[in-house]
């Protein structure tokens, strides 16, 4: 972490909890926060907004119900109180968000990482905005470097170039970059040795995730799940791969390096090895709901208790208390049936 914090004691003015940390019924503690900052998206990927569903009769959420950045930025500071150490933002498509740069600036005084997950659409022309606010790393997606796979994943006949363009307007503000590639079996594993080479020695780390079973609308089945076991196997056939160790506890990805020294890959295996033992995300939805798991049905509603005029003591006993019930552990109890269950969509929750 480049930022110093406070220690948690000096944070918490009155700390309503036992041994430091606030933890779940598994022991696991609140370390990471998604904030989705927008339900809105400029691309509609079949995997997480499909067009048939998020159509023009589809109903985002009003101005009225989102949010403000300065109610973002003082939950921010609660979660913080609570041990929070890294903030991701995300959506929906986050630079749909108009001047997501100052929630950045906004963010910064907290002194945690502060990240952000995205479609590139948008980032070459605000990147340097949000890296002046504070941004310190960027993930953005690209599931295909073949146009054609690309467009038709993306559904917004949205091009390569125009991501790869992006990616090096960020790396050349200095920005860590990672690059996010869902692979769904038959559409886009065919590009899985192609996406590693691109990114090999570029300092980039490219992440491959299963595809999951989010939200109620992709129409997921387990045969379209490329195991990460596969992936890397696939990887490993040209570019030999070993395992190394993650950077901080509950790290989502897996992280292999090349044994010829060109770097490293990551792969996210949220569906044939659940990590949720050692989940340590909460999500603020849009509307300022708190979700404990991305495969959730519902979520809690901390955005009345800020709007009536909650104490900052009030909503960090609110949130504590909903962390200190978690029990979720979706991905280690998945099945064909549970994948039908009506979830909450990605889009809204955040990514
Ligand atoms: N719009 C931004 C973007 O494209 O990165 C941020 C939101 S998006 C929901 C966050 C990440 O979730 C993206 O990398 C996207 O590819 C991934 N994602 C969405 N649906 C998914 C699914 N069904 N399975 C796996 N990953 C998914």
């Amino acid at each position: 972490m480049k930022k110093v914090i406070p220690l948690v004691a000096e944070r918490r003015a009155a700390p309503p909890f036992q041994g430091g940390k606030v933890v779940d019924t598994r022991g696991r503690p609140m370390r990471d926060l998604r904030i989705s900052v927008t339900d809105r998206c400029n691309f509609r990927c079949v995997y997480c907004m499909p067009r048939e569903v998020f159509d023009a009769h589809h109903e985002f959420l009003p101005h009225s119900a989102i949010l403000t950045f300065e109610e973002i930025a003082r939950l921010a500071r609660i979660f913080v109180g609570l041990g929070v150490e890294k903030i991701r933002l995300t959506g929906g498509e986050p630079l749909v968000r108009r001047e997501l740069h100052r929630l950045v600036a906004l963010l910064d005084e907290l002194g945690v990482e502060i990240t952000l997950t995205t479609n590139g659409s948008l980032l070459a022309k605000q990147v340097r905005n949000l890296k002046a606010a504070g941004l310190d790393r960027v993930t953005v997606s690209l599931d295909s470097l073949d146009d054609a796979t690309f467009k038709a994943m993306n559904d917004a006949d949205y091009p390569v170039a125009k991501v790869i363009e992006a990616i090096e307007a960020a790396a050349a503000e200095g920005l860590p970059v990672k690059i996010n590639t869902v692979v769904k079996r038959g559409v886009n594993d065919q590009d899985i040795v192609r996406m590693a080479e691109r990114w090999r020695g570029s300092g980039h780390i490219v992440r491959f995730i299963e595809y999951m079973d989010v939200g109620s609308s992709n129409g997921w089945v387990m045969d379209d799940v490329v195991p990460s076991a596969e992936v890397v196997r696939r990887i490993s056939a040209r570019w030999p791969l070993e395992p190394i160790g993650a950077n901080y506890p509950g790290e989502v990805a897996e992280r292999w390096r090349y044994v010829d020294g060109a770097g490293e890959i990551g792969v996210i295996s949220s569906v044939t090895q659940a990590f949720c033992s050692s989940c340590n995300r909460m999500r603020l939805s849009t509307e300022g709901s708190l979700f404990t798991c991305l495969f959730a049905q519902s979520g809690h509603d901390l955005k009345s208790l800020l709007r009536a005029g909650a104490s900052d003591e009030q909503i960090r006993n609110e949130i504590a208390a909903v962390w200190q019930r978690r029990d979720d552990r979706y991905s280690e109890i998945r099945t064909a049936a549970t994948a039908k269950q009506r979830k909450v969509e990605m889009s809204y929750i955040g990514g």
